[in-house]
């Protein structure tokens, strides 16, 4: 019903291929007072790193400890190297150069940045190249957009728009790296119609991979604030269900879908409370029950209200 991340990426290394998480780097341009000091609204203080048990340790040896547990738990034998928290694109190029080359081990495939369309700039895509050539590994970039509505990346103090976010892909694509992009589904600022505007717009640049997200507030962030004074509504799971069917019916059938839901911290003021399992059963159903699947709906590129009127009687008369 849609394109899972495992098969994928099982065909792709001929093995099950495990990302393994790696906290170094620290800040963000949104934090350090480059773009902004107060981030953006939802962000915890990890950097969505919470889920990373050996963050405290080195990198190679968060490495080597990542790659002993997939290999006990999931009996995985290719590994990506992924540098989760923060923006991992935020340093002088030595120091990425250096950092980047630690985790490299023996059956790494990838290596996997995720970072702000704001920050990734032609030097640092040369040094991922210099690095994929030599270290014979593929390039994996993560760009969060988080949402398509201007006005919603204002509110949450995103700190960059939506062009920031074409410029990084489309320059990213001209490396060959290959491009995944994070999107929350359910900011009550947005309605449905963003996030069929957002399927689109990753259709349209050929992004190769999504993240959907859910939101989820934890303490001591700007929207924790707003939401124990009742500035906003959270939504539910049955909205968060029906935004999801929708984004995955317009979006290309090509794309990969790296995750269908977020995973939120266990100290969230609030969440959707919904487990991975229940997401993927729920938004499975809901695809079901409209007789619809990932692509369904991805019919509006290349000149389609053209190619609908004529297309059929340009074929009939040559
Ligand atoms: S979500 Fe990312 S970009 Fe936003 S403040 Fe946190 S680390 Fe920075």
């Amino acid at each position: 019903m849609y394109r899972e991340l495992a098969p994928y990426l099982r065909e792709k290394y001929g093995g099950r291929t495990q990302r393994i998480s790696i906290s170094y780097f620290k800040t963000c341009p949104n934090r350090d007072g480059t773009v902004g000091i107060n981030g953006c609204t939802f962000c915890e203080e990890t950097g969505s790193g919470f889920a990373n048990r050996f963050r405290n340790l080195d990198v190679k040896t968060q490495m080597l400890e990542g790659i002993k547990h997939a290999k006990k738990r999931y009996h995985a034998t290719r590994f990506i190297a992924y540098f989760q928290s923060f923006t991992n694109t935020y340093a002088p190029l030595s120091e990425l150069e250096e950092v980047y080359n630690l985790p490299i081990v023996d059956d790494v495939v990838a290596l996997d940045v995720s970072t702000r369309p704001d920050a990734f700039p032609n030097e640092v895509a040369e040094l991922l190249k210099k690095i994929s050539i030599k270290r014979e590994i593929d390039i994996f970039v993560e760009f969060g957009l988080e949402s398509i509505n201007e006005n919603t990346l204002v509110s949450i103090n995103r700190g960059h728009s939506v062009a920031e976010f074409i410029d990084a892909v489309l320059s990213a694509k001209r490396y060959n790296f290959e491009t995944i992009a994070h999107v929350i589904l359910d900011f009550p600022s947005d309605s449905i119609h963003d996030e069929i505007a957002c399927a689109k717009l990753l259709s349209a640049v050929g992004i190769d991979g999504v993240k959907m997200h859910s939101l989820y507030i934890v303490p001591n962030t700007p929207i924790a604030r707003d939401y124990s004074k009742g500035l906003f509504k959270p939504l539910n799971s049955d909205e968060y269900v029906r935004r999801a069917v929708a984004f995955l019916t317009h979006l290309d059938p090509k794309i990969v879908i790296h995750r269908l839901i977020s995973t939120p911290p266990a100290k969230a003021l609030w969440s959707v409370k919904m487990s991975a399992p229940e997401a993927k059963r729920r938004v499975e159903e809901g695809l079901k029950s409209i007789g619809k699947f990932q692509g369904s709906d991805f019919n509006y590129l290349n000149g389609a209200s053209w190619r609908k009127k004529f297309a059929n009687s340009q074929e009939r008369s040559t």
